[in-house]
């Protein structure tokens, strides 16, 4: 029989083991999530609306739990993962109170008929999803489709186990159905090829993957196989790009913020750090100054800002990326260390003199990690902005908004930031260009992603 073995980062000692499924246990689970679902489409929207509120006062009821198993499974310093709850439950309520409205049928006036536009329910998702946000990232797809009708099967990462069992537990309390959310518990060595079957089989209508290029490229493709509707929400190398005219002090703490928030393991995490010749001494110094000002240690302590990665392989990735680019000519400015003892701690790093061809510019640096490049004039840095295979979010800062919009328009990317830091909500779409990936989660958009949209016509 094989196990899922949770450890914990900050120390890498086992945390928790869990007994992983066999194909019988699977089968039974598809079957009653796939039961469980069907009835659950027959629900009123309103009262699945309902329901999904529930859920935002449960979480909010049990956020000292959820914050304490993402500081166990993945070391995320404790404030940081309480934010993260109290996000999901905003989100439930956003769900509950917009849901209903934004599925209501559309008319359409046509000739000799009456005619509208239904939303109505996919049916059953799998849901394949990342650690690095074990409550926000499965909340994000989870309470839009739950209001919009659908069942969930969730395959979250294994390292985060305790925290999927927790939130299908928590569904139960809020009054979801039993089986309507299921978290499945499978074993590293059968993760690709079960998800492979479980996209091809007819109960399940589509699939949604947050997570690295490589797991997206394989859900994608056996979505394609199967012809069915896939969502991929990929990695990220987003520039953060700071103009001749910035206000230099703020723009560089906010660069520290969206670099290392989560301790650099965000998608949507500023990585490359594309500054005007003019302001590039001045920005860097006040970079590094706050990067090393930052408090590194106990993801339990309520001061900590950045912990440890999430997983050892996570940290040695982390550590290739910056001897690479320092052996091609970067200059290290601060950090580029593991911190010795226990846990998967690296030390808050910043490469500077960064550009294409080193990895730090190339790779999404997944950690504590900061690559710097000098842009001559504002043609040079939108060059380098999309020079890279990743279009997620961009962030530009300049004393005039639209001289920023002007430039984000020349940057490919899913969102783009003028004076602030790229961020998630819940009334604004969020998703990717490039091999950012495709599809949109949150807001209208996200909610209609995983349902029919179906004309109706009666003459
Ligand atoms: P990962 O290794 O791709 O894992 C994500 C999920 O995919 C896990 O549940 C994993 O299961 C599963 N998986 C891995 N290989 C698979 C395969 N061949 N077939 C099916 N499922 C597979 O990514 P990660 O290291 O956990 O997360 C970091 C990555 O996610 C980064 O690249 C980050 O930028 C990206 N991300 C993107 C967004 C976004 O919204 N765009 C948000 C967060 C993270 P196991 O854990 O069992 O291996």
């Amino acid at each position: 029989m094989s196990t899922i073995q949770t450890f914990n980062p900050a120390t890498g000692r086992p945390l928790a083991s869990y007994e992983a499924w066999d194909a019988e246990r699977v089968e039974t689970a598809v079957q009653r999530a796939h039961a469980a679902s069907r009835a659950w489409a027959l629900i009123p929207v309103a009262e699945r609306a309902a329901r999904v509120a529930r859920l935002g006062q449960v979480l909010r009821a049990h956020a000292d739990q959820l914050a304490d198993l993402a500081v166990q499974e993945m070391g995320k310093p404790r404030a940081e993962a309480l934010g993260e709850v109290s996000k999901s439950a905003l989100t439930a309520d956003y769900y509950a109170h917009k849901g209903p409205d934004i599925l209501a049928d559309v008319r359409v006036p046509v000739d000799g008929a009456e005619a509208w536009v239904a939303y109505e329910p996919a049916g059953l998702v799998l849901a394949v999803m990342p650690w690095n946000f074990p409550v926000w990232q499965v909340m994000r797809f989870a309470l839009p489709s739950l209001v919009a009708g659908n069942g969930i099967l969730l395959k979250h990462a294994s390292n985060v186990t305790g925290s999927a069992l927790a939130l299908q537990e928590l569904c139960t309390q809020a009054g979801l159905p039993d089986h309507l959310v299921t978290a499945l518990l499978l074993a590293d060595e059968d993760v690709p090829d079960t998800t492979a079957r479980l996209i091809e089989d007819d109960r399940i209508a589509a699939v949604t993957l947050t997570g690295s290029n490589r797991a997206g490229a394989a859900v994608g493709s056996a979505a394609g196989r199967a012809a069915k509707k896939s969502v991929l929400e990929l990695g990220g190398s987003d520039a953060f790009v700071v103009l001749a005219d910035a206000d230099i002090e703020a723009a560089a703490s906010a660069a520290v913020k969206a670099r290392f928030t989560n301790s650099g393991q965000s998608c949507v995490c500023a990585k490359r750090f594309i500054v005007h010749q003019d302001v590039a001494d001045a920005f860097t110094a006040a970079f590094v100054r706050g990067v090393q000002a930052l408090k590194v240690g106990d993801p339990s302590h309520p001061d900590t800002q950045v912990g440890p990665l999430a997983r050892d392989d996570l940290r040695g990735a982390v550590e290739r990326q910056v001897e690479e680019s320092v052996a091609a000519g970067a200059q290290l400015l601060t950090g580029g260390k593991p911190l010795p003892g226990e846990g998967y701690f690296f030390q808050p790093t910043v490469l500077a003199g960064t550009g294409p061809g080193m990895a730090a510019f190339d790779e999404e640096t997944f950690g504590p990690l900061a690559a710097i490049a000098v842009a001559a004039d504002d043609d040079e840095a939108v060059r380098l902005a999309n020079a890279t295979s990743f279009g997620l979010g961009l962030s530009v800062w300049t004393a005039r908004p639209p001289r920023g919009i002007e430039l984000a328009r020349r940057i490919t990317s899913g969102a783009a930031f003028v004076n602030a830091i790229v961020a998630s909500d819940p009334r604004l779409p969020f998703g990717g260009t490039k091999r950012s990936g495709y599809g949109r989660e949150l807001a209208a958009a996200g909610i209609r992603e995983f349902t029919n949209t179906r004309t109706y016509w009666v003459g």
